[in-house]
């Protein structure tokens, strides 16, 4: 008999989660308490600016590197199935990333070696219009992005399609007792029932477990970004000391972000506006008088070194985790749901 799964929080991870789930055979539901693919309450996976690699790969540990690498792989033959089931694309698009200076250069460039990165050092000829890149700039011609409301949109439509139960709008209370779970509890009081149970709620999973483990550590860290339509748009992504800019292929770009513990206060601050939009002109002086399009925040799912939990809930059987993917929950999604399936029961 095919196994019921219940899975708590639709963002990119639920839903990743969801996909590989139901072509192993499980029945499996997520249970959303807004929309999937929208934006409300500061879901991450529809704010994040979709690159899918590191910033920067050699200030990690290597398990972050393996789930970020593989995640990344994995995304080619996802977006060609959700393309081809769905008709939305998810703009999965080599745009390379170019490293303004200052960087620590022999650390990245034992990194490339190690991981075997095609990598190239480059003047400030490689691009002309980009100002504050004195000195030499690293350029990484392999590194992918995607655009994570159109990701998020293509997986919502894929999961409907083939028949995985969204029940969105729905909210799951915190569990209070570390007893073997037959059903979990709505806000609204309804019991819902599953043979497995797996929280993939983001930023809000601590919440959810903390009277039955301490195995979490995760707290709401924020991240703002703007959005831009220059005259001429960037070729790759630009990435300098923290701050990035992404070109879409419609000719957006995406100026951010910020790392800001501010608890579950998921607005937009004026003084964020003014700090992002001075490093973007800046960077790139094309941008200055242009208008702001847009200016968004999510809150990421922070945890220590950046590590996600991915496996069994230490007390409650039937309970699994996969949670806490910090600035890369877009790129390990898909890696990290098949960590997670190899630690479920036959
Ligand atoms: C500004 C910004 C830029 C980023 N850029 C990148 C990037 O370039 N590359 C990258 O890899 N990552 C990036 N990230 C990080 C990435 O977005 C996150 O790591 C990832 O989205 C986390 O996914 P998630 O599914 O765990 O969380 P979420 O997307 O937050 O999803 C959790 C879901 O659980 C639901 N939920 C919570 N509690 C309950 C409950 N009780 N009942 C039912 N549902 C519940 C929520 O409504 C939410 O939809 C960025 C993040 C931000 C904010």
């Amino acid at each position: 008999m095919q196994k019921k799964v219940l899975i708590v929080g639709g963002g990119i991870v639920g839903c990743i989660t969801a996909m590989l789930l139901h072509k192993q055979g499980y029945q499996v539901t997520i249970v959303e308490r807004n929309k999937i693919a929208s934006q409300t309450s500061g879901e991450s996976s529809w704010a994040g600016a979709g690159i899918l690699f590191p910033l920067l790969p050699w200030n990690y540990l290597v398990a972050v590197n393996q789930l970020t690498m593989q995640g990344a792989q994995l995304y080619q033959e996802i977006c060609a199935i959700l393309l081809e089931e769905t008709g939305i694309d998810a703009e999965l698009t080599q745009s390379g990333m170019l490293i303004l200076p200052p960087y620590a250069s022999e650390k990245a460039d034992d990194w490339c070696q190690q991981y075997q990165l095609p990598s190239q050092k480059v003047s400030h000829h490689f691009e002309p219009r980009l100002t504050q890149c004195e000195g030499e700039s690293l350029w990484l011609p392999t590194v992918y992005q995607v655009r994570p409301p159109n990701l998020m949109l293509a997986l919502r439509a894929w999961l409907e399609k083939n028949q995985v139960q969204l029940l969105e709008h729905t909210e799951l209370k915190p569990l209070t007792r570390n007893d073997p779970l037959s059903t979990w509890q709505t806000t609204a009081g309804e019991h819902l029932s599953a043979d497995i149970f797996i929280v993939t709620s983001g930023a809000w999973s601590f919440e959810l477990l903390k009277e039955t483990t301490s195995q979490l550590n995760i707290k709401p860290m924020r991240g703002q970004i703007l959005l831009y339509k220059p005259e001429k748009n960037l070729d790759h992504i630009v990435y300098k000391d923290g701050f990035y800019m992404v070109p879409r292929r419609d000719g957006y770009l995406l100026a951010g972000s910020t790392l800001e513990d501010v608890g579950f206060d998921a607005r937009t601050s004026e003084a964020v506006r003014d700090e992002l939009k001075t490093k973007a002109e800046a960077i790139l002086p094309d941008l200055k008088g242009l208008p702001i399009i847009k200016h968004w925040s999510g809150l990421r799912p922070g945890t220590p070194d950046n590590l996600p939990t991915i496996g069994p809930h230490l007390t409650i059987q039937n309970l699994y985790l996969n949670t806490g993917h910090f600035r890369y929950g877009l790129t390990m999604a898909p890696s990290s749901a098949q960590q997670l399936l190899q630690s479920l029961p036959a």
